[in-house]
């Protein structure tokens, strides 16, 4: 809008300005016109002028020679001669000054002969009245006067003079519209020009309104450039294509070190900063400037003048002109030091965190870990179970670590490994309590600063790397040692001493509660004298294995025995030599029979074996075996031999000689009746099924 408006003053000024050229071009030529034919209308007139004074001479040359004719006056004379040579003169003026007018010059030929004839009757008519007299003078003039040249030279003169009038009459028709057309031209030439000189006026009024408002506006947009650039906080800068800088704000010079914004102009990075720094600036111009794409957010370390550094987030854009072509670049760049430093704080706040967050799952995993196991061990029946529990638990709790226990041996004088885990080569199997300092000293002994250093003898010299032996107690009695290995240079953490420590402890309470319960089991179970299960455990172990042999298709076996004559020993070795006796028997009961055969004291001499899968065949034997070795048994009390022992016993095998525990058992006995009664020191098998 503003470009046509200025483009429409200029036509109207240049439209203003060729019409004012138009109509002086066109006023000129009207002018010269003008001028021409005033001119033409001046020689027109001084052609008549001159025609009338040719006709005047003419006339006056005639009555002079008429005169002379009447008076012979000589002056008369002079005047006729000096007319006819005036006449003659414009005659001959007349002829030059109508040299373009060819009809003109015939009638000028005309009047010059005429003028001529003329002139020569008037000579005669002086000479007849020189010769002659007035009188023929007279006459002469009275045929002459009558006579056609003085007429036709008039007529002729006039003809020239109508030629001349008319000529001037279309002269001056001539001249007036010339003038009547530049008055016109002038008129509608200056009017066209005041309209258009007027119209390109308002334009340019209008257009001059227009560019005060636009510079108001520009002066509103250079203060609120200027307010920005004065007070933002950020660095701006713009640049030349070479890298100079047009202009940096206060902030940007401030931070660069210098007092004056204005004294950055021309200089490039180079002159504030570091060589390298400056070369990864102008890199990046560069690229803005080839491929006209902003660079965004770039993140920087900057040397500051004075030494200091900061972070910089810098951010660059190509400056394009009007006609689309780069012409330098600029760019804003925000101080994020503060904000650095605590995003690096935040980062090693994070991992710390990150860090003690894995510690803290690595503790809930051996929580969790360590709970199961000691669930496990505490509804474990035995200290293989346990091992094995340890076995595995320990790797899953010490990965990366080798580990063994080593379990003491009743005897007290040797310690054997029991379970292990990893590469457990340099820790010796069997060693003696004193190998250990760890057993030696009642407490944790390792390689580490706060457990000693000094090497237990069970493990290897060769060994590199740490080790820790955890004693493990239980109601004041050692129970063995857990170790742990970790090959390499890594000591082993405190975590993983105190994770050891509460696995010690658990094996080792665990392990100290299975050896109490079963002392509390064999003491429910077994006979104390003997060791042999008692009639209770007989009781509920018999109906188990009916069932069992029930279910498998297998007979059991079931012995009776009872001691010969036993009232005998206690009548003569005392009630000790009695015991002594049923030690020694029940001793080669235990010893002759398999682990899963039931042997028990069924009443005060009286012994009752379960032999779950035998056959009647199977059973005989080993009753005809017991009752040989009964024999062969020497039982010594107090010093002295107490004599030969016997046995009797019967014989009775599920389901062929009893469909029940107790139709069973009464079979044997009944057997067992049968061979005390046949003569003892024998054995009997039932007869029937009950
Ligand atoms: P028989 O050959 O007929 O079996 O004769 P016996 O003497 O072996 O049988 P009897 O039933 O007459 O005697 C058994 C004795 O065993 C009676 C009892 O005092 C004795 N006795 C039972 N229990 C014990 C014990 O624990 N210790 C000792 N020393 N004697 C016992
Ligand atoms: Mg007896
Ligand atoms: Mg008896």
């Amino acid at each position: 809008m503003h470009a046509k408006i200025e483009r429409y003053a200029q036509i109207g000024a240049g439209l203003a300005g060729l019409s004012m050229v138009l109509i002086s071009v066109l006023q000129y030529n009207e002018m010269r016109a003008l001028g021409e034919s005033r001119q033409w209308v001046f020689h027109t007139n001084e052609v008549i002028r001159e025609i009338a004074e040719t006709r005047n001479a003419t006339s006056t040359a005639e009555s002079a020679a008429r005169g002379f004719a009447l008076s012979a006056n000589p002056a008369m004379l002079r005047v006729m001669i000096d007319a006819l040579k005036e006449a003659g003169l414009h005659e001959h003026e007349i002829r030059s000054m109508t040299t373009d007018n060819p009809r003109q010059q015939r009638r000028l030929d005309r009047y010059e002969r005429l003028l001529a004839e003329h002139a020569n009757s008037l000579q005669e008519l002086i000479d007849i009245r020189r010769e002659r007299g007035s009188t023929a003078a007279a006459d002469f003039s009275a045929v002459t006067n009558g006579g056609t040249t003085g007429l036709v030279l008039d007529s002729l003169g006039k003809e020239l003079q109508n030629e001349e009038s008319a000529l001037l009459a279309a002269r001056v028709q001539t001249q007036q519209r010339s003038a009547a057309n530049t008055q016109f031209i002038c008129t509608a030439g200056s009017l066209f020009s005041i309209v258009m000189l007027g119209a390109a006026g308002l334009l340019i009024r209008f257009d001059l309104r227009r560019q005060r408002l636009l510079s108001a506006e520009l002066r509103s947009e250079k203060d609120l450039f200027t307010t920005l650039m004065n007070t933002v906080p950020d660095s701006v800068y713009f640049k030349d294509r070479a890298g100079r800088f047009l202009r940096v704000n206060a902030s940007m010079a401030r931070r660069v070190g210098i007092a004056d914004a204005g004294s950055a102009i021309g200089k490039s990075d180079a002159d504030f900063n570091g060589p390298e720094h400056a070369a990864k600036k102008r890199a990046y111009e560069e690229q803005v400037m080839q491929t006209r794409q902003p660079v965004i957010g770039i993140e920087e370390k900057e040397s500051l003048p004075g030494g200091t550094e900061a972070w910089m987030l810098s951010s660059m854009l190509p400056i394009v002109d009007e006609k689309g072509t780069v012409t330098g670049t600029f760019g804003i760049s925000r101080d994020i030091t503060a904000s650095k430093h605590s995003e690096q704080a935040l980062e090693t706040a994070n991992s710390k965190l990150a860090a003690w967050n894995a510690q803290l799952e690595s503790r809930n995993r051996e929580i969790v870990l360590l709970a199961e196991m000691s669930e496990l061990l505490q509804t474990c029946n035995s200290e293989a179970e346990a091992e094995s529990i340890l076995n595995q638990y320990g790797r899953a709790l010490c990965p990366g670590l080798a580990g063994s226990l080593s379990m003491t041996k009743p005897s007290r004088n040797l310690v054997e490994t029991t379970a292990s885990w990893g590469d457990t080569s340099a820790l010796v199997t069997v060693f003696a309590p004193e190998d250990c300092w760890a057993l030696r000293r009642g407490r944790s002994h390792g390689s580490g600063q706060a457990q000693g250093r000094l090497r237990c003898a069970h493990i290897d010299p060769a060994f590199e790397g740490s080790f820790l032996c955890i004693p493990m107690m239980a109601h004041g009695e050692t129970l063995g040692v857990l170790h742990l290995l970790r090959p390499g240079n890594n000591e082993l953490t405190e975590a993983e001493c105190g994770l050891a420590a509460m696995v010690g402890e658990q094996i080792g309470q665990s392990i100290a509660n299975l050896r109490l319960r079963d002392a509390l089991k064999a003491q429910s179970i077994r006979d104390p004298l003997t060791s042999l299960f008692n009639r209770r455990y007989m009781e509920e172990s018999i109906e188990r294995e009916l069932h069992r042999a029930n279910r498998e298709q297998v007979p059991v076996g079931a012995i009776m025995l009872d001691l010969d004559h036993f009232k005998q020993f206690n009548d003569s070795f005392g009630h000790e030599g009695g015991d002594a006796v049923l030690r020694a028997f029940s001793e080669l009961l235990g010893s002759q029979t398999r682990r899963e055969d039931i042997v028990c004291r069924y009443g005060g001499e009286e012994f009752l074996i379960l032999v779950p899968g035998a056959s009647q065949v199977d059973t005989e034997a080993l009753t005809q075996h017991l009752v040989e070795s009964a024999r062969k048994l020497v039982v010594v009390s107090r010093g002295r031999e107490l004599g030969v022992v016997t046995t009797s016993a019967g014989i009775a095998i599920y389901p062929v000689h009893g469909s029940s525990a107790n139709l069973l058992i009464r079979a044997a006995d009944d057997a067992l009746y049968r061979a005390k009664t046949a003569g003892r020191d024998r054995w009997m098998v039932a007869e029937g099924l009950r």
